[in-house]
Order: structure tokens, then sequence, then C-alpha cells
């Protein structure tokens, strides 16, 4: 029947031809046009849209449609560093360095003399900017690669298999992967010694011998253990590493240059360092609020032992990494530590502002430092409490907006929201209010 209003849907060749869309195609490619188009021209054959109103929904969704289906999301939980959210945000700074690493960069070339120079010198030396007892750096691309290459390298690589460590530090990091199993993954064999809950100084004393290639010190960051326990300190460690000349791997993972108050059982790159440990190793994107990349500080003897490794190569940073980071060191402050040093009454009138305009209740709520760090640290802050149902529109919306959901209740925690998408959240919180209505 010629009355079937389907007939009017526009054809496929005639949207393609529109010159929006041609633009637009420019930028997102053909699959993707064609995904979009075949989207608006479904929604009209079910009758979900009216045929007349196709041509002026393919444009509008061309033209808003992002390069990269990965969506960008508010924070609303109140865990800073979230694994599910991507870790660190970057500063605004390390933000505009991914921007200008896009293109062709000096990587490793010096512009001056026009020969060829070493990768990513600024980012090393604002590192060691930041960390000014460490004799040389080396930036790989995330601490479970630095981890690796430390352990091989001084051990496997030395033709001294055996890496000592304590019962007490065998860690899984998460999504089933166990530090244990990285690190023997090369070939490197591990000395466990102690307890769960104690090892001491002779433990690792009667388990050094001719194999030993290094001692490794892991900070459990995502567990601790009270009670009736032992660790043996850094500064023991290295002592008795430095009297039988063998390294001494500390693993601090979080990524804290100095001490930071809020966070007194965190330890510090620069405190491991002035212990006396030979590398120490940490994430580019928990506390220190950067890129994922894993860092390696240290003696320049044992920095360059890896350096020359075989995995260095197949570890390396890539050049966005080495931009952001260097952005982020020598930013004055970062999301994270902005996050984690939030002013509580100032998080509270935020809170309540929001609350007057949805006509919510604020409840207190704790934060967390998250990615494994800070464990069982509660950041005294507010969130607002809506009935659970409130989750999953604010999940799904543009832009989304992820709660927490607890006990029956969606919380908006605003710790790691910038204050300048506040409007942003009553805007989508008040449109679902209407649409429950
Ligand atoms: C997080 C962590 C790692 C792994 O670092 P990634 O950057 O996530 O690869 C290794 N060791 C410790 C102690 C950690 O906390």
């Amino acid at each position: 029947m010629s009355s079937d209003p389907r007939r009017a849907i526009p054809s496929t060749d005639r949207l393609l031809a529109l010159s929006e869309v041609v633009e637009a195609g420019t930028r997102l490619g053909s699959p993707k046009i064609r995904r979009i188009i075949s989207d608006v021209q479904a929604a009209a054959r079910r009758g979900d849209l009216a045929p007349a109103d196709v041509t002026p929904r393919v444009v509008a969704a061309v033209q808003t449609a992002q390069t990269t289906e990965l969506s960008p999301a508010l924070n609303a939980t109140g865990v800073i560093i979230h694994t599910n959210l991507g870790r660190a945000p970057l500063a605004a700074a390390a933000r505009e360095a991914l921007a200008a690493a896009a293109g062709y960069v000096d990587l490793e070339l010096d512009l001056a003399d026009g020969k060829r120079a070493k990768r990513g010198t600024w980012a090393k030396t604002a590192l060691l900017a930041r960390a000014p007892n460490a004799e040389d750096a080396l930036i790989v691309n995330n601490g479970a690669a630095a981890l690796s290459l430390a352990t091989t390298a001084l051990s496997v690589g030395e033709s001294r298999p055996e890496v000592v460590i304590s019962r007490g530090e065998l860690v899984e990091i998460g999504a089933g992967f166990r530090l244990p199993d990285l690190i023997t993954s090369t070939g490197v064999q591990l000395t466990e010694v102690g307890t769960t809950n104690r090892t001491n100084l002779d433990d690792y004393r009667n388990a050094i011998g001719a194999n030993t290639g290094a001692l490794l010190k892991v900070h459990p960051s995502n567990y601790w253990i009270g009670g009736f326990n032992a660790t043996v300190p850094t500064k023991a460690l290295a002592n008795l590493a430095a009297a039988h000349q063998v390294p001494l791997i500390v693993d601090v993972g979080s990524g804290l240059f100095e001490p930071d108050p809020v966070l007194p059982d965190e330890p510090t790159i620069s405190q491991a360092l002035a212990d006396g440990a030979d590398v120490v190793i940490a994430s580019g994107d928990k506390l220190l609020g950067g890129p994922q990349a894993g860092l390696l500080l240290g003696k320049a003897d044992v920095i360059a032992q890896l350096a020359k490794h075989p995995l260095a190569r197949a570890f390396r940073a890539d050049k966005f990494a080495l931009a952001a980071l260097e952005a982020t060191l020598n930013a004055p402050s970062t999301p994270v530590h902005d996050a984690l040093h939030a002013d509580a009454s100032e998080l509270l009138e935020r809170t309540q502002r929001i609350a007057t305009a949805i006509d919510a209740e604020v409840v207190p709520h704790e934060g967390r430092v998250g990615g494994g760090g800070g464990v069982g640290v509660p950041i005294h802050g507010w969130a607002l409490s809506l009935e659970e149902h409130f989750a999953e529109p604010l999940r799904t919306g543009n832009p989304a907006i992820l709660p927490r959901v607890a006990d029956g209740r969606c919380l908006v925690d605003l710790r790691c929201v910038p204050p300048a998408d506040d409007q942003v959240i009553i805007q989508r919180l008040s449109e679902i209010v209407e649409v429950q209505r």
C-alpha cells in the first residue's frame, strides 16, 4: 500500500549524501555513519519516530557522535581512584600534554643538532626533581611491568634466579592477578619467608644464598594485617641486603613522593629511597594522579641494569604516558590530590545546594582512596541520598553519572565531581525526577 508511512523513510543513499553526514564521515568513518543511519531508520520502521524526523535525527546523531565508544563519566561514588572508571583523572596540564603528543614530536630527537636523543628525558627529569634522593629513574608501562622488570633483570638476568619475599606480602592486586604469579612468569623463583602475620630479619637472612638475586618488599596496598604481627622495616632490610651484596627492591604501590597527613600509613618513594632501597617501584595513576605508568627510581647502576634488559623495551612507556607524566609531575596539583583533600564544609555546601534544588536528603558519607590504596581509611564527606531507582538513569544518561548504590539507596558523593559539573548533576537529576513524576 502506498499509504504505508514506512515508504516515506529516507533511503540510506539519500541520508549518506546529506552534506552534514558527509562532513561527519570524515571524522567518524563510514561503518559508524552507516550504523547510526540504520539505527535511526529502524526506529522509524518500528514506528518510534516519524519518517519526517529521520533526516534531522540522523544529522543530530552524526554531529554529536563521539569518535570512541568510551563514554566520559562523572564519578559520584566518592571513590577517588576508581579502577572501573580508569583510575586517576588527569590534571588539565596533563590533558594538554596528551594533545601536544598526538602528532609528530621530538620524542627521541634533539632538535638543536638534529641528532637522535634519549627517549623520555623530560619526564625523567621531572620525576627526579620530585625525588631528589634517587640517582636515576626509568619509566615503563605500569606498576606490574616495573615489578616484573626489576625482579627479572636483577635475578634471572644475573643468573641468580631467587628473589626473597615475606609470606605476608604475596598480594593479589585485583581481577584475579597475583603478584607472585606475575613475578615467577619470567623464570624468577620466589623464596617465601616468614609467616602470613610475622616475618623477621632472621627469616630473610637465613634465606639468602648463592642463588639469591634480590630481596623484595611489597607494600600490601589493598589489605592490612593487624593483631599479632611483625614486618621488617625497609632500613633493616636494606642493611641486610647491602651486607650480602644483593639489591633490595621496594614496591610502594601508590606513588606518593612525600608523606600525606590524610594517609599516615602510606609508604613514600622518598622514604623508601632514604631507607636504602636500591630500586623503588610505584604506579603513575594511583595517588600520584597521573597517567598509567610504572616508575622505577633508585641507584644509577641498578637503573642502568634494568634499562638494558630486553623486557625494558617490551614494557616501555609510550609518548602519551611520558608527556602526561611530565605535565602531572610539574602541575601544582592533581584532581586526585584535590579530591583527597577536599574541604568537608565546602562539599557539604555544594551537596546542600543540589539537595535544595531537587528536594533530596543529605547524609554523611565516607569516601575511599580506592585503586588498592589507603585501604580502610575512611574519607569523611557527604552524599545526596536518593531512592535506588535513580542509579540506572544516572548511569545510562548523557553524561553518564556513576553514583554509589548501598543499602537500597542511590548515593551521590561530590568529592570527585569538579564543582563546575554541579549544574550538570542538578540538570540530570531534575530530568529524572520529571520523567518519574
Ligand atoms: C597497584 C600495585 C601494583 C600494580 O601496579 P599497576 O600500575 O596497576 O600495574 C603493584 N604493586 C603494588 C604494591 C600495587 O599497589
